[in-house]
């Protein structure tokens, strides 16, 4: 299907716990909302900080309300480059293992110890679009963008296909492709253009790596983990499918006679 998928640019940004707002903002301190983010509930705030290593510096870094179980840094890469990290691509959440940093406002300073990331850019969608498009919740997929024809556009010619695209699927979420201000620039676009998902990218997909672990009966749940991984489900004589791994296999092109 070839539905626009709206793109929205994530400028560096910072979503704070609990504890650490209280100690840069105070007790009794709310974090005000600036704007609603697309995504229900989500808001920037008015309140920035500055954050720190012992290489460089980035002011103004907006806070995304609410506040969070953990804090966490996105940057782009070039922000990354500036402030001497190396932090690894990762999904929302997942801090394991990523660099600190030093976080300023006006009235505190919190060392954070672990939470600077790059955000795997990623597309959220409700249940109802992953059925027309095709795809499942943490499946990855291929993203072409193409700059749209600005009178004054310097970036014709420098269409992108994004691959490692994360699928997010949620009834709360509304389309919207996310990548950073890195990646938006590499394709010459900004947050309101469109971005359109490619199915068919040629996979090798043919040695043992790729076929799923064998099973005797495969449920539409091994279906949507073969595609996630890339692996194709191998149909012998006695294979038994459930119905609807029937279905999604045959769309989905992951099965693989014997
Ligand atoms: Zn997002």
């Amino acid at each position: 299907m070839n539905k626009a998928i709206p793109i929205g640019v994530s400028p560096r940004h910072i979503h704070l716990s609990k504890e650490h707002f209280i100690r840069l903002f105070g007790e009794g301190a709310h974090l005000t909302k600036q704007k609603d983010l697309t995504q229900g509930g989500q808001f920037a705030s008015e309140q920035t900080v500055i954050l720190s290593t012992s290489l460089g510096k980035i002011e103004d870094v907006r806070i995304l309300g609410p506040v969070r179980r953990d804090t966490q840094v996105e940057l782009s890469f070039s922000d990354a480059f500036s402030l001497g990290l190396n932090p690894p691509v990762r999904n929302s959440g997942d801090n394991e293992g990523t660099p600190g940093i030093t976080i300023i406002s006006p009235q505190g300073v919190v060392e954070l110890q672990r939470g600077v990331i790059l955000a795997q850019r990623h597309i959220h969608m409700t249940p109802t679009d992953a059925r027309e498009f095709g795809v499942a919740d943490k499946e990855s997929v291929w993203v072409a963008v193409q700059p749209p024809n600005r009178s004054n556009s310097r970036s014709a010619g420098r269409s992108v296909i994004f691959g490692d695209v994360l699928i997010r699927v949620d009834p709360s979420f509304k389309l919207d492709f996310h990548l950073d201000t890195d990646e938006g620039n590499a394709a010459g676009v900004r947050t309101g253009d469109s971005a359109y998902l490619i199915k068919n990218i040629p996979v090798e997909k043919t040695s043992t790596d790729n076929i799923y672990p064998k099973k005797r009966l495969y449920s539409e749940w091994d279906v949507r983990k073969a595609k996630a991984e890339g692996k194709l489900i191998l149909l012998e004589k006695t294979t038994i499918l459930s119905p609807s791994a029937k279905d999604y296999g045959k769309l989905w092109n992951v099965f693989k006679n014997a």
